[in-house]
């Protein structure tokens, strides 16, 4: 006679599944049509789900198409450039605002376009107000595609960076409505509004971006801000 499985046995069986499901929400596997979640709308962001609901959107190209529209992002599809040897993306746009600041980004995943445009709406574009009286008019970057490994981490080095598929994004300054910049490498340290503006700005990233490193992090990034959507999460 076969033995049924126990009550531990199920639960595990179950706690499998559910990690599983779960796994699959986060790596944006399940096609938005098959699931429950509501669609991202970046006007109104919804705590807790946000992360899947981005998730949703790298594969997704008319659900991308539905989710990034004015004013909120001023972005258009960019064309395929099939990977090789872990290099290239999918389902990407290129982008020339983003919550009312100007920015020039050939390509950037659909996903980080997405996460970039939430972070300026409800976090710095608020910050700048709160702090300077004034909004942000633009956005400088250091690139997003590159192909190439990991740097700085002895223990990933072996691994593609989040570049290499244009899945982030390198921030390294803020200009305000008077003409101010306000940049990583020269406001972050010394104690100022503007270096006040910087880190808040960073620690809100965690909520729309997995991994949000600043100059705290290491050298390498001490006059940028590095954002991805990729695998690991990280904050600091
Ligand atoms: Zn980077």
């Amino acid at each position: 006679m076969r033995n049924r499985p126990t009550l531990l046995g199920r639960l595990i069986l179950l706690l499998i599944v559910l990690a599983g499901l779960g796994f699959a929400f986060r790596q944006g596997l399940i096609p938005a049509r098959y699931s429950p979640l509501p669609a991202l709308d970046l006007a109104n962001p919804l705590p807790i789900i946000v992360d899947w609901q981005l998730a949703e959107l790298k594969y997704d190209r008319e659900l991308c198409s539905r989710v990034l529209v004015p004013p909120h992002i001023e972005a258009v599809q960019a064309r395929d450039k099939p990977l090789r040897n872990g290099c290239g993306w999918i389902n990407n746009v290129r982008v020339s605002s983003v919550g009312g600041a100007r920015l020039h980004v050939d390509t950037v995943s659909c996903q980080t376009a997405a996460a970039l445009a939430l972070w300026m709406i409800h976090e710095v574009q608020p910050l700048a107000m709160s702090l300077f009286g004034q909004r942000v008019t633009s956005l400088e970057h250091m690139g997003t595609y590159s192909c190439r490994n990991i740097v700085g981490n002895p223990f990933w080095k072996d691994r593609r960076s989040e570049h290499a598929t244009a899945n982030a994004i390198d921030i390294s300054a803020f200009t305000l409505e008077n003409g101010q910049k306000i940049s990583v490498l020269r406001h972050w340290s010394r104690p100022s509004p503007e270096s006040e503006f910087l880190k808040a700005a960073h620690r809100a990233a965690c909520r729309y971006f997995r991994v949000a490193l600043g100059p705290e992090f290491n050298r390498a990034h001490r006059d940028h801000f590095h954002f991805d959507r990729g695998i690991l999460s990280t904050c600091r």
